[in-house]
């Protein structure tokens, strides 16, 4: 079952393809219009298919091609099939050159249009493959290094939109000891166990690299970013992973968090986490340091457990 936009000026075809496609099981959002369409496709809706006629008031058929192509690729693909009843070659070519996936005439005949939908579904089942194989880190499926920066860069982009937004970067203590005593699969069983755990918090949680992880909180102040820092460090010390040779292994992780400020890169919001991150493995680890002079008076306390947390100077 596919949700699918069509679009045709015509009510007497928008009802008798409706038809056809709701007969198949699929979801059919109907738009006259191709503006109205279009809007619709930009609100981010997680749409598998358009199907647009070519003759279209306000915003061509090939344009609505082209644009469909543009709003597709936040992560969902869009399999995009081109109407038309006067099927001469050039209109194929054009609208297969604008981005169209196919290309199908009106009317169209019911066992035809099926086959092609089991085609675009086939097409978007292994867009979104790629798309996750691209985008998660295969061990722990969290978001990976590329994926995160992405995600990262459109969050901060609307900073001031949204309010505050903060980072808690952590890792993973004395890790190499786990691989060498226990094996590097015990070493995977603890990454797994930890990405669980971050599962757990609302956020962008992901692998940065080897047992280095950063969860980007959208919206939270620093103070709410200690708190989930601690929350995580308390529930990964609190772990007991079982491992392939039996038994299970603990491990402790140290964290840095810092708060974007309004104009700079990902790059440099990271660094004032990792820098903090480094901080904290000084210290001793199995702790928290926030990398900001500027938290608030609501700071929490930074004695916990024993352990200090320094305030760093901002490096900005
Ligand atoms: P520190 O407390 O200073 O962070 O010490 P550490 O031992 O955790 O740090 P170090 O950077 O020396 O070791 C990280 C180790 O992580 C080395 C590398 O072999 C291991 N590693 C990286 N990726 C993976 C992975 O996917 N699986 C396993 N099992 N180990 C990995
Ligand atoms: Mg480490
Ligand atoms: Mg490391």
């Amino acid at each position: 079952m596919m949700q699918i936009v069509l679009v045709d000026s015509s009510r007497v075809s928008l009802k008798l393809i409706s038809q056809m496609l709701q007969f198949a099981g699929h979801d059919v959002i109907p738009f006259s219009d191709g503006a109205a369409a279009l809007d619709y496709l930009r609100a981010g809706r997680p749409i598998d298919v358009l199907m647009t006629s070519f003759e279209l008031p306000h915003v061509s058929g090939l344009e609505l091609c082209w644009e469909a192509r543009l709003v597709s690729n936040e992560g969902h693909p869009l399999y995009v099939i081109a109407m038309s009843s006067n099927v001469d070659g050039q209109q194929l070519v054009e609208a297969l050159d604008s981005g169209a996936d196919d290309f199908v005439a009106k009317p169209p005949v019911p066992a035809e249009l099926y086959a092609r939908l089991r085609a675009a579904e086939r097409m978007n089942q292994a867009r979104r493959e790629l798309i996750r194989l691209a985008t998660v880190d295969p061990l722990t499926e969290l978001l990976n290094r590329r994926a995160f920066f992405e995600r990262a860069q459109a969050v901060c982009r609307n900073h001031g939109h949204a309010g505050p937004i903060a980072i808690v970067m952590f890792d993973i203590d004395h890790f190499k000891k786990i691989n060498d005593t226990k094996g590097h699969d015990a070493g995977d069983c603890v990454l797994k166990a930890v990405a669980a755990v971050m599962r757990r918090e609302p956020g962008h949680a992901a692998r940065l690299g080897g047992e280095e992880f950063v969860i980007l909180l959208p919206g939270a102040s620093i103070a709410e970013a200690w708190e989930t820092a601690e929350r995580l460090r308390h529930a990964v010390a609190d772990l007991q992973v079982p491992i392939p040779s039996g038994g299970t292994v603990s491990a402790t992780i140290s964290l840095g968090v810092a708060h974007y400020h309004t104009g700079e890169t990902v790059d440099l919001f990271l660094k004032h986490a990792d820098v903090a991150l480094y901080a904290a493995k000084t210290a001793g680890r199995n702790r928290t340091v926030v990398a900001s002079i500027s938290a608030p008076a609501s700071h929490p306390s930074p004695l916990d457990g024993g352990h200090i947390s320094l305030a760093l100077p901002d490096p900005s």
